[in-house]
């Protein structure tokens, strides 16, 4: 049996399904003996779960970052919190139940009440109380974590959703491969899961139903399939992917340590797509030669609070130091669209990829996005930065980010503090207005970074996300590659260079066409450098530019894709 979901971790993985129920044990609402032992039983607990949470912070400190450790610091809130902790004593001194019956009382009467109001920071936090009621819960009742008990090594972890505290007990040596019934690319498993290097596909509908705990089960985390009860067959298609995939990568391994390098000897860059500071130990792994998008979206998301400007700065300086001289383009923060930061209050918008999003709300919270500005500004001086601003449709969202990154400038003077003299400012292209008037964009930045993830879905009407128009959602199509094709030629005419950050920069059929038409840096999922500097070492830039002049004149996606070797 085959199930489709969302791809979010690449490779392969074969193994033992352990599936977490999320089953609740069985609580009796009688007490053992008196009040005042309920009592002690219940801050015994509390102690022990702080103890144990404080541990999980830690590690997950150490193994992912500090970063993702945040989520802890909330937990341990919620230990602390009166509203709980004293109306659990309560609850066992006036009614005489026991601890964890009033506890679990107390959480579930919590959870409905989130129910009753429409926020998503509100829902977000349902989840952390859950989580942590059910971890007192367990120690009250001296039952063990079911993910602690029962891994073993060669395991595939299968969840509704992973919460926080469990992928961060999650043992790389340990776990193949991690499968979840909801979740998105973003979604925490997913960030969590690529940040580990483990396969993962998320957003498989209803796999619990479907799957029996022990079976051997298998997930690629190339194209998102899942295959449950594996037959024979299932299971030789996919040792032998893996061991195609893994005899590839051992191959792709001599590109390591060498230029990017066309046959005709022009150098190109190759540099990685990351999303958390850990992420550039995989880019350098797979020897990227620079950053060339950080999103640092997620630095704002999965937590309570803004990220200040200290945490900020700690956080770029940390990828600055690690990339040494490679250069490192932070992009300023891209919240909106797909990407909810649940305690900033953002309105209810009926098309919100058309609506308030990065560069649009920075400008109207030109106090949040100074905080990201001096921190990038502090940082500077620990690498080679250049800042990136997102989804610019017009010049003066250029001028006003420009103005407000001056006015930084000018704050960190007066107060003598130092940042880097020389730090390139560019930005995305990924609105057709922005690709239309590129020539006089172009002469107002350093240089610009195509996200065709966008630029696509701008271009073709069609929402990136959305499944019913994904047939139009089109990077072969001819009016998408000559927009980039505009756009690679305004900024050279104008003398500035041009990069690509969007997933079409990694996609081998198109990586000719771009060279062709003298994309300068191409930037990707770290897993996908490799492979791609194979790529441009096999063609001159003769053969490519002719191939630019064939393809430009084709009328169609599906001539595009034929001349491309797609269906190959
Ligand atoms: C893009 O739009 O191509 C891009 C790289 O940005 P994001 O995917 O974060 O919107
Ligand atoms: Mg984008």
């Amino acid at each position: 049996m085959k199930r489709q979901g969302i791809s979010v971790s690449d490779g392969i993985a074969i193994g033992e399904a352990l599936v977490i129920t999320g089953q609740e044990p069985d609580i009796q609402k009688d007490m053992q003996g008196s009040v005042q032992k309920e009592v002690q039983s219940f801050e015994t607990a509390l102690e022990n779960s702080r103890k144990e949470i404080q541990n999980i912070r830690n590690q997950s400190a150490a193994d992912i970052g500090e970063e993702q450790a945040k989520i802890f610091d909330a937990h341990l809130s919620i230990l602390e919190d009166p509203e709980i902790v004293d109306g659990v004593k309560e609850m066992i001194a006036s009614e005489e139940v026991s601890a964890a019956y009033a506890l679990d009382r107390k959480v579930t009467e919590l959870l409905q009440l989130f129910e009753t109001i429409d926020n998503e920071y509100l829902k977000e936090r349902a989840q952390d109380l859950k989580d942590v009621g059910r971890r007192v819960i367990r120690h009250l009742l001296g039952v063990k974590d079911e993910i602690l008990t029962d891994m073993k090594e060669g395991t595939i972890l299968v969840a509704h959703d992973l919460a926080p505290s469990y992928t961060a007990q999650v043992d790389r040596r340990k776990v193949r491969g991690i499968i979840t019934a909801t979740g998105g690319r973003t979604s925490h498993a997913a960030i969590m899961a690529r940040a580990l290097g483990i396969p993962a596909v998320v957003g498989v509908k209803d796999i619990i139903k479907h799957i029996q705990p022990g079976e051997t089960i298998g997930l690629d985390g190339f194209t998102g399939e899942v295959f449950l009860k594996l037959d024979n067959d299932q299971f030789q298609m996919l040792r032998e992917k893996q061991q195609k995939n893994q005899a590839r990568q051992d191959k792709l391994k001599k590109f390591i340590g060498k230029k990017t390098m066309t046959k005709d000897g022009l150098v190109r860059e190759l540099a990685a797509n990351i999303a958390a500071p850990e992420e550039a130990e995989l880019a350098l792994e797979n020897d990227a030669e620079g950053i060339g998008l950080f999103r640092t979206e997620f630095l704002y998301m999965n937590r309570t609070e803004l990220p200040d400007e200290e945490e900020q700065f700690e956080a770029y300086k940390a990828v600055l130091e690690k990339m040494g001289d490679r250069p490192v383009i932070i992009r300023t923060l891209d919240i909106g669209g797909d990407k909810n930061v649940t305690y900033l209050d953002f309105p209810e918008e009926l098309n919100p990829f058309l609506g308030f999003r990065a560069i649009r709300y920075c400008l109207e919270h030109p106090e949040l996005f100074k905080v990201q500005l001096r921190a990038l500004l502090r940082a500077s001086t620990y690498g080679n930065l250049k800042i990136m601003y997102p989804m610019v449709s017009n010049l003066e969202e250029v001028r006003a980010a420009n103005a407000l990154l001056e006015e930084a400038k000018q704050e960190l003077s007066s107060e003598s503090i130092s940042f880097s003299s020389n730090i390139e400012s560019g930005i995305m292209i990924e609105t057709p207005a922005a690709a239309i008037i590129s020539d006089q964009l172009a002469k107002n930045v350093d240089f610009f970074s195509i996200g065709t993830n966008d630029l696509i879905q701008y271009t073709m009407a069609a929402d990136r996300l959305n499944e019913h128009v994904a047939h139009l959602y089109d990077p072969f199509h001819p009016g998408v590659l000559r927009l980039i094709k505009k756009v690679i030629d305004a900024a050279h005419q104008e003398g500035i260079w041009v990069g690509m950050c969007g997933e079409l920069a990694g996609e081998e059929h198109l990586i000719p066409l771009f060279l062709g038409m003298g994309l300068d840096e191409f930037s990707m999922n770290p897993g996908n450098i490799l492979q791609s500097r194979e790529i441009i070492s096999k063609w001159s830039m003769s053969e490519a530019r002719e191939l630019v002049q064939e393809v430009l004149n084709l009328t169609s996606s599906s001539e595009v894709k034929k001349r491309l070797d797609f269906f190959k």
